[in-house]
């Protein structure tokens, strides 16, 4: 895969999913029994790597793992998704990430994550990968790997007018958020856009004020996805914050939804498509993936899509 075609860098987390299915959440000290268990490669980069990939954009990924099982088989998941892995280090200090998932039967979860290899993403990985930075349209980063790992790779995609599109999730109340002056695209949920902005989130108005709160902290963009309740759009320039709806499905695991939007979204965006337009279309495809089990798993391919919406 050569620099000049290459479209999208995700400069971020690998973790190993270790999904239960199970009716409802064990209280503290409680024991419950699951009904299914699933292995599954995740992490918020590798992610939004293979959303982005299976929609037919080039991608690189930059991350890693450690010397073990879990490391040969996400690599092996990424690179059957398309995804270049030659940027992937692997570390003997430590082990690659797990997330440990729990689904009930709402499709709600809760995830407890180790970051093991991922905390060795430093800024001094983005300097020895910044040929790749360089050669690329759009670098994505998230908040599951070392925070000045993603501000030397933003650094560097600016330095080279590389879009800089950032997904702090999962939300830390300590981020730096002067990151955000090196941003042009910012999603969040709604979680994390408090987190930012400290604008408490009860309502679609709250988040409307939140989208614009993050527009004045650097970002030329700012959106926030609400669930089953769409996304909101908030543009420098542009007075309205834009809502999309987002097509009605039965939510069976939410779990990588929000990975899966920004993988699509940033997709959608290098292929040339307005930001309005990707949205809607990020969005559908969020909804179609939460209609299925898993985190990469559940996101649909190109040919899936045709074949279903042609
Ligand atoms: P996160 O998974 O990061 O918390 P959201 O819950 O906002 O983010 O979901 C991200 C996207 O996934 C939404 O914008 C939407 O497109 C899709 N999505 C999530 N839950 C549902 C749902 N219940 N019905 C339809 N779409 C959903």
């Amino acid at each position: 895969m050569s620099s000049e075609n290459q479209k999208i860098v995700v400069f971020g987390s690998i973790v190993q999913d270790l999904v239960s299915y199970t009716d409802s959440f064990p209280r503290p000290g409680e024991s419950v029994r699951g009904h299914n268990f699933k292995l599954g490669s995740g992490g918020k980069g590798a992610n939004q790597a293979v959303a982005a990939a299976r929609l037919g954009i080039n991608v690189s990924m930059i991350g890693m793992v450690g010397e073990d099982m879990f490391g040969d088989s996400n690599i092996k998941d990424l690179s059957s998704n398309g995804v270049d892995t030659s940027c992937v280090g692997r570390t003997k200090k430590t082990h690659t990430a797990t997330a440990t998932i729990t689904v009930n039967k709402e499709g709600e979860n809760n995830i407890v994550v180790t970051l093991g290899a991922n905390l060795e993403m430093s800024p001094e990985i983005a300097d020895a990968n910044s040929s790749k930075i360089a050669g690329s349209k759009m670098v994505i980063c998230q908040g599951e790997i070392d925070e000045k790992g993603n501000r030397r790779a933003f650094e560097i995609a600016r330095s080279h007018g590389v879009t800089t599109f950032l997904n702090p999730a999962p939300g830390d109340p300590n981020m730096d958020k002067t990151i955000l002056e090196l941003v042009d695209i910012i999603c969040t949920n709604e979680n994390e856009a408090e987190f930012i902005t400290g604008i408490a989130q009860n309502n679609v108005k709250d988040a409307e004020k939140a989208a614009r709160a993050m527009l004045k902290m650097g970002p030329q963009h700012a959106i926030i996805t609400l669930g089953g309740k769409g996304v909101l759009l908030a543009s420098k320039g542009v007075d309205d914050v834009e809502h999309t709806a987002v097509i009605k499905v039965d939510a069976v695991d939410t779990t990588g939804a929000g990975d899966c939007f920004c993988g699509s979204l940033a997709a959608h965006l290098v292929a040339g498509h307005p930001i309005s337009a990707s949205i809607r279309s990020a969005a559908n495809l969020a909804a179609l993936s939460v209609t299925r089990h898993g985190t990469q798993s559940s996101y649909w391919k190109l040919d899936e899509i045709r074949q279903q919406y042609p």
